[in-house]
């Protein structure tokens, strides 16, 4: 308890700044109990801080009003939209693909009401939630069947769970690869139940080294694709022809994860070469697992396409009831997959290809058009420079390529170096939309690739106080 003459004592009970007038309003926003804990909280910094300051002014309106920042800041959502102009389009960390109008709407119309997730609207009958995209896919792949969990990650261990328990795997050293995000192929294989055989060098393997590592205990030979580094120079690695038709000539499956699989041609848009499941399965693979998040252009979700029989197998252990997808995903996804139905629209509607094939020309127009206006929001903190940049893929997809780009480069002014940077790229954090950027060179440069929403972007900016 505070002495009678101390000056907490003078403070006003939570109860008579519950009734003051100016509560009312956050009452009713944000319910009786959220506002009395917010007051509590409000009065404890107040009362600790009187402590070291007695003359430190207050009143009840002021009490009130802090309490109201701090009940929006603590309404205030944690995961909230970003500008991300790190020249990585499918940046993991930020989210990986946008997702399309048509998902984004696919989304919204089953959220807040019942939907057909499984039941079959002609039977009457309790359906399959794959049903709804199963056909599609199949069409887009020529795949015999497909089905679909919560991430690659999942998908892979799925197949590896369900088709080589306490058998051994044959993928090549070259290919152990480690994904951000601590998921390693080694490490999968093992929490999967898999005996991992690994066979060639890093650089090389061969034909012969998977034949030699064939026996008893083998249940797959997998492959995996490289993703995020490249292999260069003295190099060797065995078609996936060849690796299928030696896998079928002692009745064991081929499988490939893939990684990103965009399903349609890169090439034919500029970009470069990627594989696709449609080639894989081509080449004799007999299931392919690849993401939904990373050039397909859709949600988080990991495709499984192949043989009907491992499917099957797959779709059969419990393990897949643990890694499906909700109705969020479906939605998003089956709406995505329908894009590719008219393919003369996709680099319009789909997002990731519409930013991936944005024209170098188009994007420096855009840091011509905003060069002024970032000036004028920084004037005595940054020089803003319209400079060449190259943006990446990101999520592992072509590591090696880069898409010719623009940015804004901002260099700090006057002396403090690496924090005076560091300040700035706070700055930008701290803004309503966070705008990401890249510190490189001395600069802060945001590559402006990704950058669809100008008038969102420079609406904020005056918020920079410069
Ligand atoms: C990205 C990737 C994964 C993991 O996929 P997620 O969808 O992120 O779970 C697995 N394997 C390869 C080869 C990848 O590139």
């Amino acid at each position: 308890m505070p002495r009678p003459d101390s000056p907490q004592a003078r403070l006003p009970s939570v109860d008579s700044l519950l009734n003051h007038a100016d509560a009312d309003e956050l009452k009713s926003r944000f319910g009786h109990t959220a506002v009395v804990a917010a007051l509590r909280d409000e009065m404890a910094v107040l009362r600790e801080a009187l402590t070291s300051k007695p003359d430190l002014p207050w009143s009840r309106e002021g009490i009130v009003a802090s309490t109201g920042q701090r009940l929006l800041a603590q309404f205030e959502p944690s995961l909230k939209p970003v500008f991300n102009l790190t020249g990585t389009v499918l940046h993991t960390n930020l989210g990986r693909a946008p997702l399309a109008d048509a998902a984004v709407n696919a989304v919204l119309a089953v959220l807040a009401r019942p939907c057909n997730l499984e039941f079959g609207l002609d039977s009457g009958r309790r359906g399959d939630r794959d049903d709804h995209i199963d056909g599609l896919i199949r069409e887009l792949t020529g795949a015999e069947a497909a089905t679909v969990v919560n991430n690659n990650a999942a998908a892979v261990f799925l197949l590896l769970n369900s088709l080589a328990s306490r058998k051994e795997v044959i993928v090549s050293r070259g290919e152990l690869i480690e994904i951000g995000g601590a998921f390693r192929i080694p490490d999968i294989m093992a929490r999967a139940g898999a005996k991992l055989r690994e066979v060639g060098t890093t650089n090389r393997t061969h034909r012969k080294d998977y034949a030699e590592a064939i026996g008893q205990r083998t249940a797959l030979i997998m492959k995996v694709h490289r993703s995020n580094y490249a292999i260069e120079g003295f190099t060797a690695s065995v078609p996936e022809e060849q690796l299928a038709e030696l896998a079928h000539g002692q009745g064991l499956p081929f499988v490939e994860d893939l990684g990103s699989g965009t399903l349609i041609d890169l090439g034919a848009h500029g970009l470069p070469k990627e594989p696709t499941p449609q080639q894989a399965l081509a080449k004799g693979t007999d299931l392919v697992s690849f993401s939904g998040d990373k050039l397909l252009g859709g949600p988080q979700a990991g495709i499984l396409v192949g043989r009907k029989d491992l499917i099957a197998k797959l779709k059969r252990n419990p393990l897949k009831r643990a890694l499906r997808v909700d109705k969020m995903t479906l939605a998003a996804l089956e709406a995505t997959l329908k894009l590719y139905q008219s393919p003369e629209y996709l680099s319009r509607r789909l997002p990731t290809l519409r930013l991936l094939t944005r024209s170098e020309d188009d994007i420096r127009a855009a840091a011509v058009r905003l060069q002024d206006p970032m000036q004028a929001a920084l004037t005595g903190q940054a020089d803003v420079r319209v400079e060449a940049c190259r943006s990446q893929i990101g999520s592992g997809s072509l590591p090696v390529d880069r898409l010719p780009s623009a940015c804004l480069a901002l260099y700090p002014l006057g002396r403090g170096g690496g924090r005076a940077l560091n300040r700035l790229a706070e700055t930008f954090r701290a803004l309503p939309v966070p705008v990401i950027g890249r510190l490189e060179d001395g600069a802060l440069r945001f590559d402006l690739r990704c950058l669809e929403d100008e008038a969102g972007f420079l609406a904020q900016l005056p918020q920079l106080g410069g």
